[in-house]
């Protein structure tokens, strides 16, 4: 389906260069065997990244910066499972790196998540049918000694120009970033397979902040339907997006503070055997 194949352009440089002489082996080896387009699945913490690697074949371990690739593969396809760390930075990071190392088909970035819907409960989990930066704000005009008022904050879309987002009146908006259908579609297909919860689509949040005050989780609620929160989500689907590289995130909720469901980091490799029949889903339906 998707799977790109040995170009005719490839094939016309490869017979170019032994005919020429030159030496451009680089790209011919680098084009030859890895033609199949990697899936990237990207993990925050160890607990969210390493269950996944371990169920991987072949595998090699690569580093950058502080970013690991398990390079390996699943039933014969190429996967390579980053830990990127926590949080937006180093999630954009690892996955524009990502991008430019391996060239990937697809990214998926799962892990942990805090619940903001009180109808998931600890071990369900969320496709993001969109992702969302919940730290993307602009504050109301307030005076020396007026104080702070972060129920009257707006959202600000980064995305929305090249100018100035804190002048642009346009830019007063909330910005989602779509899951891939084929992805969301692999997803729902073996969402059965999961006994350990409910599996829904929703909208995953992402900021480097934990909200644990109630109030302002029911307000993300409400202004922008998050039915999660972490730490990574959006920061990946915006690269991908830069790139128009498939992306999805996927997120178990391992805590829930609007139904009081504690901190369970047992979900996180419980997310992964999830995502594992996920990529299997997907390699599948490409051949
Ligand atoms: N629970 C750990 C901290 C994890 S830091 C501890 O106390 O040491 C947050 C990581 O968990 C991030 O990678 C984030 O994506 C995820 N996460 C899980 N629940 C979250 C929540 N309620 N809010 C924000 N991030 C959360």
């Amino acid at each position: 389906m998707k799977k790109k194949i040995a170009s005719l352009a490839v094939l016309s440089v490869l017979s170019l260069s032994v005919f020429t002489g030159c030496s451009s082996t680089k790209q011919t080896e680098a084009k030859g065997k890895e033609e199949e387009q990697p899936i990237i699945i990207q993990g925050p913490m160890p607990i969210e990244a390493e269950k996944f690697a371990g169920k991987l074949e072949n595998v090699k371990e690569e580093t950058s910066g502080s970013f690991v690739f398990y390079k390996g593969t699943v039933d014969d396809y190429p996967v390579i499972v980053t830990k990127t760390g926590k949080g937006m930075e180093n999630t954009a990071a690892a996955t524009a790196v990502a991008i430019e190392k391996y060239d990937p088909i697809a990214i998926i970035n799962q892990g942990t998540s805090g619940g903001h819907d009180p109808e998931l409960n600890v071990f369900d989990i969320v496709l993001g049918e969109k992702t969302v930066n919940l730290g993307s704000l602009k504050t109301g005009n307030m005076a020396d000694e007026e104080g702070i008022d972060p129920t009257a904050w707006k959202p600000m879309d980064l995305m929305a120009s090249e100018g100035s987002a804190g002048e642009d009146p346009n830019a007063e908006k909330i910005r989602y970033y779509d899951g891939d259908e084929e992805l969301l579609a692999a997803a729902k297909a073996v969402k059965d397979m999961y006994k350990k919860g409910k599996v829904v689509e929703g909208t995953i949040g992402s900021a480097d902040v934990w909200n644990n005050e109630v109030d302002r989780i029911q307000w993300f609620h409400e202004k922008y339907g998050t039915s999660v929160e972490e730490m990574e989500g959006a920061a990946a689907a915006q690269i991908a997006g830069a790139y128009e590289v498939p992306f999805l995130g996927i997120r178990v909720l391992s805590n829930n503070k609007t139904n009081d469901g504690a901190y369970n980091p047992d979900t996180a490799s419980a997310n992964q055997e999830y995502v594992f029949e996920v990529v299997k889903e997907y390699i599948s339906e490409m051949e």
